[in-house]
């Protein structure tokens, strides 16, 4: 069911998913004066914790699902593993933005290299994989080294494995469990960029200042903006970006993950129809943030400007940092200009996503180095092991 009357402040919005990226918007909702419900299956979430209803019940219970969208104005998702039978229920019932395409796309990477492909987006050479024999074939085109990564349910450098050789395609091929795959083209790139923008409901397009990003084992660990990047290449990233969007009839936000390659190719890597990681300093760098917008956009509103006031940088908070204890609060909120983003999680795993700081500073690099230092504080006195 769609709409294009706007939804104002004092209705509610519904969220799919209950994680960190569900409480930013939540928080930016709230600060509008909207409501918010959220839906997931799991209880005292991220985003349950900031919200005036949290259902708790499994994505495939459409009937809890229809109930849920019966209690909203609109419903937006917050990370793009919700199941897409769930995303349609919403969807006949109130208005869903972005809409199910975006989410079916994004969570297939074969899909994701197809539509790219069709839409004459670069990308590097793929294969698809679902047998030991295509996984052979696809080394043996695709060339080594090359990446092979499960089709669905990855994130964060989960299911991927790194083939080196083609002697490794069995072993490679067990380890991610004889799942749908696949196999890409090492990239040896010079950076990571990425590009966040909003679209609304009437096309409006309002991107941000790109990011550049760094990952340690495959899980983003900084991200800076702006990215030092010629302005000729700033400029192609936010038209590809533009493209993804219009292609897939975008109403909200939307994030490209691009590769640079030393000779100066922008690659597409994948796509996330949601607020992303690497926008976090937007909460604190830029007029508008990728919340505020997502927000907007998902209510029929005019965007906000994306200017950001100054450089900025963020480092994220792993669940790592607690293994030897409580982090060092007090260490970096002595520090002026550091803020702190906790997500309100119980548990700290390794490789979770906990929180992340935020810097701004005359330069991007400056910001940058304030962030690291301001972590490597978080270890200090009170984790002498580290
Ligand atoms: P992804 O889950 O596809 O975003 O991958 C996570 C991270 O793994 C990326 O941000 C890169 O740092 C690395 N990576 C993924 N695919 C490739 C590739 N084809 N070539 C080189 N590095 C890659």
């Amino acid at each position: 069911m769609d709409n294009t009357s706007p939804i104002l402040p004092g209705a509610t919005i519904g969220i799919l998913g209950s994680g960190q990226l569900g409480r930013m918007l939540a928080l930016a909702a709230r600060r509008m004066g909207y409501r918010v419900h959220v839906f997931s299956p799991e209880q005292d979430t991220p985003a349950g914790q900031v919200s005036d209803r949290e259902f708790s019940a499994p994505y495939d219970d459409l009937d809890a699902v229809r109930a849920f969208a019966g209690t909203v104005d609109a419903i937006t998702y917050e990370f793009e593993n919700v199941p897409a039978a769930t995303a349609a229920a919403c969807a006949a019932i109130r208005p869903l933005r972005p809409g199910v395409e975006a989410l079916q796309i994004a969570q297939n990477r074969l899909y994701e290299k197809r539509f790219f492909a069709a839409n004459g987006l670069p990308i590097t050479p793929f294969a698809p994989v679902s047998n030991l024999a295509e996984l052979q074939q696809g080394l043996a085109t695709v060339g080594c080294p090359a990446i092979l990564k499960t089709a669905t349910a990855g994130y964060d450098g989960k299911g991927q494995q790194l083939i080196t050789q083609t002697g490794q395609a069995q072993a490679s091929w067990e380890a991610i469990g004889h799942a749908p795959a696949v196999l890409e083209g090492y990239v040896h790139f010079a950076q990571e960029l990425s590009v966040i923008a909003a679209r609304g409901v009437d096309g409006q397009f309002v991107p941000y200042d790109l990011f550049a990003n760094t990952h340690r084992r495959h899980i983003l660990d900084t991200s800076q903006t702006p990215a030092a990047v010629p302005a000729s290449i700033a400029a192609q990233a936010v038209d590809y970006t533009q493209v993804v969007m219009e292609q897939l009839d975008v109403i909200g936000v939307l994030c490209v993950e691009f590769f640079l390659t030393a000779d100066g190719r922008l690659l597409l890597n994948e796509i996330a129809p949601r607020p992303h990681n690497s926008g976090h300093l937007t909460v604190d760098a830029c007029l508008t943030s990728q919340f505020e917008q997502q927000l907007r956009a998902v209510c029929g509103l005019p965007l906000g400007d994306a200017a950001c006031l100054q450089p900025a940088a963020m480092a994220n908070l792993l669940g790592d940092l607690w293994q030897n204890g409580e982090p060092d609060w007090a260490s970096v909120l002595r520090l002026p200009g550091i803020k702190l983003h906790l997500y309100g999680k119980k548990e700290a795993r390794p490789g979770r996503k906990m929180g992340h700081l935020t810097a701004l500073a005359d330069s991007a690099a400056a910001a940058a180095g304030q962030v690291r230092q301001a972590r490597q504080r978080l270890r200090g006195k009170m984790n002498p092991a580290r």
